[in-house]
């Protein structure tokens, strides 16, 4: 399992994450939301993480 992390205080509401992964979304206050905070496989959430300008999220393997 892997956890997702998302420090939201940090996040400019690009929306890059949005583009790449199906786990983000948009969320009402413009910044970008996760479906899923756990998930068996990373998948594109890495890409996210790499995407993301302000390197706001953040992948744990637990
Ligand atoms: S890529 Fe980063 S800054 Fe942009 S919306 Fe997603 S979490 Fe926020």
């Amino acid at each position: 399992m892997f956890k997702i992390i998302q420090d939201r205080e940090k996040c400019i509401g690009c929306g890059a994450c949005v583009s790449v992964c199906d786990n983000w979304k948009m969320d009402d206050d413009g910044k970008a939301k996760l479906k899923k905070t756990e998930v068996e496989e990373v998948g594109c959430n890495k890409e996210a993480a790499e995407i993301c300008p302000v390197q706001c999220i953040k992948i744990e393997e637990v």
